[in-house]
């Protein structure tokens, strides 16, 4: 196996520098003075070169094309071929698009930024309107590269969630769709709930200390990572040791350090749970977007928005802040952390209203890839489905269409993984349920150990050895279904509004 060797020092090398961007990517956003932004992205820019030449130079082809001969024929699942697979996948993916394209993409986003924040902020969509058009233009390009396609989106989705087509988030989001819209509609009718006691002075040190105190009993190995500020909490991996996260701390609302701690530990989980023999390749990552999303919002929802949690947690919580909580009650509070509130922006929504954001976005996001919208007529049809799905109408395109950075960045392809990431949590829970009884005592107790241990043995030890669809296949027995997740929230919100 000399070729396959070869081959994989090849990628270690490749790895190291990825991670090295990774590294100066993370003190860019935690502890860079203001000033040393010019230089920082220079540096980005000169890595991110480094890798791509490396990738693209016809020794990796080489490389690539001998090391294919040598495991033909060995077990299609084994980490050897699965390693080729995936490394002929992303060596297509870069080889097939001409540099200068990701030239004029990267000039046309910086242009675009600048003229999109200006927009947002007078309000005035005429002036992202042709940068936008440019955008959707290179990213039909981009798809051109890789005809034939059966979808023109496909290519884009691609990117972000391998292996999945454009026409099977189609139909799960068709089946999904009507059955959400009805369920808020049925919310509305109903009293709301109060969240008052969320929304006062909580000291940021203690609500600091006491996320940590969270996730550590998920499992979070702080000899393996750290915690950190930023204005958008992430997490990052420089290695299969280093996994770090970062939280945001509002001093008026306890929710948003809280949740974000547990969404960002979920994703470290799985970064920290992947086999030691992945080490150095691309498969030591997440299997897709989709997936990664999916353990996030397993901590986050799942776990850290249920009753049993809180069960163990609240009487903790009154104890650090005994005058804001101390005369609240364990219900009151578990119903003020759930409430749901149709709203114009997506990064506030809730979790039963998040995912008609995202769908909202993936039909528009189709519509102008596949030609069938002009970006002019945008403004009017996202102000429809605003109405049509959430029943709110934004009394502006600051608060509606131009909310968003991602398109003047030239992203468009990945929104759709937020929303099936919420789908997959549910279909874990769901197996995860069967294989353990008796999860929910356990977590009325504190003990996260056998959830963390089914969710490494099943899920994050196995890398980015299988795509995303496949991973749910192989683990649950059925394709991406919407069906546990409506189950799941008419479930919890039928009983937290008595429906
Ligand atoms: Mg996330």
């Amino acid at each position: 196996m000399a070729n396959l060797e070869s081959l994989k020092s090849a990628l270690a090398e490749i790895k190291d520098l990825q991670y090295i961007s990774a590294i100066i990517g993370w003190d860019q956003e935690t502890y860079m003075p203001p000033l040393g932004a010019k230089e920082r992205g220079e540096q980005l820019g000169t890595l991110a070169g480094l890798i791509h030449e490396r990738i693209t130079s016809p020794k990796f082809a080489q490389l690539l094309e001998q090391a294919e001969k040598e495991v033909q024929g060995m077990d299609p699942d084994s980490t050897e071929a699965r390693l080729i697979k995936v490394t002929r996948r992303e060596f297509e993916r870069l080889i097939k698009v001409p540099a200068r394209y990701y030239q004029e993409l990267s000039e046309t986003s910086a242009v675009a930024y600048s003229a999109w924040k200006e927009a947002r902020q007078q309000d005035n969509f005429k002036k992202f309107q042709p940068f936008l058009a440019k955008i959707i233009d290179l990213r039909r390009e981009y798809a051109d590269y890789f005809r034939p396609y059966e979808h023109i989106y496909d290519p884009l989705l691609d990117e972000f969630e391998p292996g999945m087509k454009t026409k099977e988030v189609q139909a799960i989001f068709d089946e999904l769709r009507p059955q959400q819209v009805e369920l808020i509609r049925q919310i509305g009718a109903r009293p709301q709930v109060d969240d008052s006691a969320l929304h006062q002075y909580y000291d940021e040190q203690k609500q600091w200390d006491f996320g940590v105190e969270v996730i550590t009993k998920f499992g979070y190995d702080w000899q393996r990572g750290r915690q950190d500020k930023t204005a958008h909490p992430f997490t990052t991996s420089f290695g299969l040791n280093d996994v770090r996260i970062t939280t945001r701390i509002l001093p008026d609302y306890i929710g948003s350090a809280l949740f974000s701690t547990m969404h960002e530990c979920g994703h470290a989980l799985y970064e920290l749970g992947f086999d030691p023999a992945l080490a150095r390749t691309p498969l030591a990552d997440g299997a897709s977007l989709a997936i990664h999303e999916s353990q996030s919002r397993l901590w986050e929802n799942l776990v850290g928005r249920s009753l049993p949690f809180w069960e163990y947690f609240y009487p903790h919580l009154q104890a650090v802040f005994p005058a804001q909580l101390g005369n609240v009650s364990l219900e009151t509070f578990y119903k003020g952390i759930n409430k749901v509130e149709p709203s114009l922006i997506r990064i506030e929504a809730d979790e039963a209203t998040y995912n008609l954001h995202i769908m909202l976005r993936l039909e528009i996001e189709i519509a102008l890839i596949s030609g069938e919208l002009d970006v002019r007529d945008l403004p009017d049809l996202w102000n429809s489905k605003m109405e049509e799905y959430l029943g709110v109408v934004p009394p502006n395109n600051s608060m509606g269409v131009l909310q968003d950075v991602h398109w003047s960045h030239g992203s468009i392809g990945y929104f759709a993984t937020y929303a099936l990431g919420n789908l997959i949590s549910a279909q874990w829970w769901e197996a995860i349920n069967k294989d353990i009884p008796n999860l929910d005592n356990q977590i009325r107790k504190g003990e996260f150990q056998e959830l963390l241990g089914w969710l490494r043995e099943k899920i994050h030890h196995h890398g980015a050895k299988y795509e995303g669809k496949e991973l749910v296949q192989r683990v649950t027995g059925s394709g991406i279904s919407p069906k546990p997740y409506i189950q799941y929230i008419r479930q919890k919100y039928g009983q937290i509004y008595g429906l």
